[in-house]
């Protein structure tokens, strides 16, 4: 076992974090007190090599790894979680494109995604069904030289502004496929974009799709048997949620170490307070062990083993242990916990 990052990989690590500090910090408000997505940082996310981390140079990759996927979701969420969701949905298509698609698709949809000239959105989930995919009722129907897509997607990160979707949809035998829908086709439109608790500014909207027409070269990986695709695509979707969630853990401990020793109470910082050791000493605690399982699976996903079970162990610890992380958090800035002044409110 070695547990250490390589120099590749720390090397990476250090320029995101630069990146993520002095670009994503001043844009802060726009996304999370004005609901706005910051198009600004769009092209400097391509220039980092961003948008698709772990895929070949030849298709606009930056040629790294799923480690360093997962580093650079970890370094953007400490200072802007929402950001790092945006970079997740160009991870997350490339890799469909990638795994799946003809060399004519990846050179059309791959490179443009990484250099930022082309943004895919990835959509599957709908009005009636989330957890569910199987049933999905989005309908691709077969009309001699392409299909006919009609349906609704629901909570669509990215739909306002998306180039295109990678729609899942079931064809005339019931079976899942995927396509490539173009969002300026006849039938096409989108609703308002969501106003939410947190995540703010990713641009999530409903995708509306009235008998869609597309050609059949925009099936992404053949007709049929895509559960397992998105499946796949969800274990990715996963592992960088898992590392955004370990971001938002060390902002809120660096937050409430910073504020505990600056609080005075009776002539003493409260970082002093037993209490308060007790309330940092769990959320170091949740972090690290949430940190670890991330980087296991992300590393186990560089070997190429099957992380089904992996992903999810750590999506469903690093979620639930953030909840539990930001909440102490707020609890060492007792009332100033929930003042739009800190960062452990937006945290
Ligand atoms: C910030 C954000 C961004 C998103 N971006 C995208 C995107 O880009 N593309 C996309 O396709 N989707 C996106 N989604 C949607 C997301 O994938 C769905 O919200 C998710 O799949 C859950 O579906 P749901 O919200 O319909 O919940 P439901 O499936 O309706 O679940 C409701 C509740 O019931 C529980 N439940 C459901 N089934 C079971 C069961 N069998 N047993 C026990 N409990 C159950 C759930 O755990 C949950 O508590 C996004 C969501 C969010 C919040």
């Amino acid at each position: 076992m070695d547990f250490n990052l390589t120099e590749q990989q720390e090397m990476f690590q250090r320029q995101v974090r630069r990146f993520a500090e002095n670009e994503l910090t001043p844009v802060v408000d726009i996304m999370d007190k004005e609901n706005n997505y910051p198009f600004e940082i769009r092209p400097k996310l391509a220039a980092m090599n961003l948008l698709g981390i772990p895929f070949d140079p030849k298709y606009g990759g930056a040629g790294a790894d799923h480690v360093c996927l997962v580093l650079a979701m970890e370094e953007v969420a400490k200072v802007l979680a929402p950001m790092a969701i945006s970079m997740q949905v160009g991870n997350v298509t490339c890799d469909r494109f990638n795994k799946l698609g003809t060399e004519k698709q990846k050179q059309e949809y791959m490179i443009p995604i990484c250099e930022n000239k082309k943004v895919v959105c990835f959509a599957f989930t709908e009005p009636d069904t989330g957890s569910n995919p199987k049933m999905i009722t989005t309908r691709a129907k077969w009309i001699g030289d392409g299909y006919v897509i009609s349906g609704t997607k629901r909570f669509i990160t990215h739909g306002t502004f998306a180039h295109a979707s990678l729609i899942f949809a079931k064809d005339d035998d019931g079976d899942i496929s995927l396509f490539i829908v173009e969002t300026d086709r006849p039938g096409f439109s989108i609703d308002k974009k969501m106003d939410k608790l947190g995540l703010r500014g990713t641009e999530l909207c409903d995708l509306i799709m009235e008998d869609v027409k597309i050609p059949e070269e925009n099936v992404l990986g053949g007709k049929g048997g895509k559960f397992d695709a998105l499946k796949d695509a969800m274990t990715i979707g996963k592992m960088c949620l898992s590392a955004q969630c370990v971001g938002l853990m060390q902002a809120s401990l660096d937050e409430a170490i910073k504020y505990s020793m600056h609080r005075m109470h009776f002539d003493e910082p409260i970082f002093d307070l037993q209490a308060i050791h007790w309330l940092l000493a769990e959320m170091a605690c949740g972090l690290e062990a949430a940190r670890w399982l991330t980087y296991r699976a992300a590393f186990l996903k560089d070997q190429e083993i099957n992380t089904l079970k992996d992903m999810a162990i750590a999506k469903l610890f690093a979620t639930q242990t953030a909840v539990d992380v930001c909440r102490w958090g707020m609890q060492v800035h007792g009332a100033y916990g929930i003042s739009k002044e800190y960062k452990i409110e937006r945290l």
